[in-house]
């Protein structure tokens, strides 16, 4: 669906939105890629908006993006009888392996490994920090604990224990099934939570074996101090706000922030910004100054796109949480000084054939009047170095590879289009003349960047530049062959 933005909205699914109904007010309203979080809900609910996914996506013929997370070795607490419990500051609560439903004085927290890393006065953190217990007595299955810091816990809310290094591995055995589960159904993106060094992405990506790009999800300080290395061996990233800023102080979560955005960009690697991006709005029909303030941040540094949690999954008003999105991204992109931060921030650095035309194409189209830049891509590499130039007119991306269309999905400014096999190049400008022009682009008089690798379906062989009209007499009349 052509958006009138560049930066990408991801809008996880959850009990607040897992019908037909829904979803398709979410993506109407601007959500181009929905997330599946294996940490909440069984396969039957998943499969159940995987099928809504593909079936808007077929209505549409336009390709969305699916981005399922897995829970990775995040500690998460059971389950309880009642909606939600209330701690309050000074009350005793128990963690145990206990899986009967948890009340006001204990839950279940289904890991051992857990209790006997412990230690006498702990901290533990439940619910994004906000809950905070200090461990005053444990065994092998328990942890008695204090309630220093008070507030709502509910179904597998997430724990951290920050002062610990626990012995976890990459993925669970959960995560392992959770993974095959969502090969086979088929997604985009595969994010990996708590990921601490470059080898866990590399054992994921064995397994995936190619049939999702691996998204990394930075939430872990030993993720900050191995960031170079992660980003080498991932296909995107995510800066997960949540975890980074209960393992580490909230106020260095902002640099980190600013470091990964730009650094992706420099890679050519997506990144999303994630996590309490509208908090208030699980609540409220209208954000906080200070939210819009933040969601307007991840847009003037760059991000390829920005993220609702609980907003979209869980909320009272997820249409409402996506259009705050989509309406503070147009104005953002609009601004002068947006386009400023962008020029500044580009890398200058070119190092390839494919960097140089893609440079190029840019130039070109900014500096005439050029109305896109329709560049033809099979792995996706064109795109994304494409993208990475942020330039000032639309990016038309066009593959016969539906894969590399959904994961393009997640890219900043990039709008893909299907096409059908292509052998000969003025066939592709034709197509992308004709792409242009329906996308609203262009009309019959303007021209436009086409940006290829031929032969075709070679990746990384970016090589021809070609201004050509969007009329194909025109077209034809340049090149009767
Ligand atoms: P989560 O990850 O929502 O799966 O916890 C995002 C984050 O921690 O910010
Ligand atoms: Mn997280």
């Amino acid at each position: 669906m052509r958006r009138l933005r560049n930066v990408k909205i991801v809008a996880t699914l959850g009990p607040a939105s897992d019908d037909y109904a829904m979803i398709k007010a979410l993506h109407e309203a601007g959500a181009d890629v929905f997330r599946l979080n294996m940490s909440h809900g069984g396969h039957d609910e998943i499969r159940e908006r995987h099928r809504i996914i593909r079936e808007i996506e077929r209505e549409l013929d336009s390709p969305i993006g699916i981005l399922a997370d897995l829970q990775g070795p995040k500690l998460r607490v059971g389950t309880f009888a009642k909606p939600e419990e209330e701690l309050v500051e000074g009350q005793a609560f128990r963690f145990d392996l206990d899986e009967t439903k948890g009340d006001n004085t204990r839950v279940c927290l289904p890991h051992p490994e857990i209790f006997k890393a412990l230690e006498d006065n702990t901290t533990l953190l439940v619910n994004d920090g906000k809950i905070r217990l200090r461990v005053t007595k444990h065994g092998a299955d328990f942890a008695d604990c204090v309630v220093v810091a008070g507030g709502a816990i509910s179904n597998r809310k997430g724990v951290n224990v920050p002062d610990v290094v626990l012995p976890l591995a990459a993925l669970s055995d959960k995560d392992r099934a959770d993974l095959e589960f969502v090969c086979g159904l088929g997604v985009d993106w595969l994010a990996l939570s708590f990921v601490q060094r470059a080898a866990d992405v590399e054992e994921a990506r064995a397994l995936v074996k190619g049939r999702a790009a691996v998204l990394s999800k930075i939430e872990k300080p030993s993720a900050v101090t191995s960031f170079e290395e992660i980003l080498a061996v991932s296909d995107g990233i995510m800066v997960a706000r949540g975890d980074l800023g209960v393992e580490l102080p909230v106020q260095n979560v902002p640099p980190i922030q600013k470091r990964l955005v730009r650094r992706c960009r420099a890679a050519a690697k997506p990144v999303i910004v994630a996590t309490q991006m509208l908090e208030s709005m699980v609540e409220s029909p209208m954000p906080t100054r200070a939210e819009v303030s933040d969601v307007a941040t991840a847009i003037y540094e760059g991000a390829d796109a920005i993220m609702l949690s609980a907003e979209s999954a869980a909320g009272d008003y997820p249409v409402e949480a996506v259009q705050t999105m989509n309406n503070v991204a147009i104005e953002v992109e609009d601004d002068p000084t947006y386009r400023e931060i962008i020029e500044a921030s580009r890398v200058a650095k070119r190092e390839s054939v494919a960097d140089g035309i893609v440079s190029a194409a840019r130039e070109i189209a900014e500096t005439t009047d050029i109305k896109a830049i329709c560049c033809f891509t099979q792995s996706g590499t064109t795109a994304l170095l494409t993208a990475r130039e942020r330039p000032r007119v639309p990016i038309i991306a066009l593959t016969s590879l539906r894969g590399t269309a959904r994961r393009l999905a997640l890219s900043w400014g990039t709008h893909c289009i299907m096409t059908g096999e292509l052998s000969r190049f003025k066939q592709a400008v034709v197509n992308a003349a004709r792409a242009a022009r329906e996308a609203g682009h262009a009309g019959p008089d303007d021209q436009i960047v086409v940006v290829a690798g031929v032969p075709f379906n070679v990746p990384g062989s970016t090589n021809i530049l070609r201004v050509a009209p969007c009329d194909e007499r025109l077209i034809f009349a340049a090149d009767p062959e």
